[in-house]
């Protein structure tokens, strides 16, 4: 069965920016769904749909999200026993149900920003920086800080809590880093080829 590490945060908590990094250990794979729905083209039947939701900041229906999700790791084509980085799976309880049933979660991280300020501040330079629809309005992104208060916050409490390490994600991005990677040195069951 397939590994996989969940990152948990804020939008703006830096979960894309960690998942890119450790998608370079090997047999790593980085799994964002924030990237898969923005990557589908507008000639693709499902692209109405999945963007209406996005640009208002709301969860995209769980079956078309889990349907996506689970073609894009079979495309992957990486080993059965490969390490999915997931980011942005599960945001509910219904996901958490459907995840379970591809892949066994071995760890478990929530990057925590106190700093609902700071949060704001990153997603603002995003939008600059990126021109991502669900960060150009400040409605938007209250939303959707609401909407992982709601019900993504609540996921990580289905996990065992032993697989859970708390990670302050309000420092340099390599110090995040480094916490991550300290935590996952931990992790016995985690064997390179
Ligand atoms: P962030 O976590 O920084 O808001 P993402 O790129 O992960 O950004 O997600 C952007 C948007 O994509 C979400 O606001 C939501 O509309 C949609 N989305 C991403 N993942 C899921 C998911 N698992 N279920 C439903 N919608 C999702």
């Amino acid at each position: 069965m397939l590994r996989g590490i969940l990152l948990f945060g804020y939008p703006g908590s830096g979960k894309g920016t960690q998942g890119k990094i450790l998608a370079a250990l090997p047999g790593f794979h980085h799994v964002a769904m924030g990237d898969i729905l923005r990557s589908l083209v507008p000639e693709n039947p499902l692209y109405d749909r999945a963007m209406s939701y996005v640009r208002r900041g709301d969860l995209v229906p769980d079956d078309l999200v889990m349907d996506l999700f689970f073609r894009y790791i079979d495309e992957l084509g990486c080993a059965p026993d490969a390490y999915l980085v997931i980011d942005g799976v599960p945001r509910n309880a219904r996901q958490v149900a459907r995840l379970n049933e591809r892949v066994a979660i071995i760890r478990v991280f929530k990057l925590s920003v106190y700093d609902e300020g700071l949060l704001i501040e990153r997603l603002r330079k995003r939008a600059r920086a990126q021109g991502r629809p669900d960060d150009a309005s400040d409605d938007v992104i209250q939303h959707r800080l609401q909407v992982y208060r709601q019900e993504t916050e609540s996921c990580i409490r289905s996990y065992p809590g032993m697989l859970l390490t708390r990670i302050q994600a309000n420092q340099p991005i390599f110090d995040v880093h480094l916490d991550i990677i300290q935590a996952l040195g931990k992790t016995r069951n985690i064997t390179f080829r």
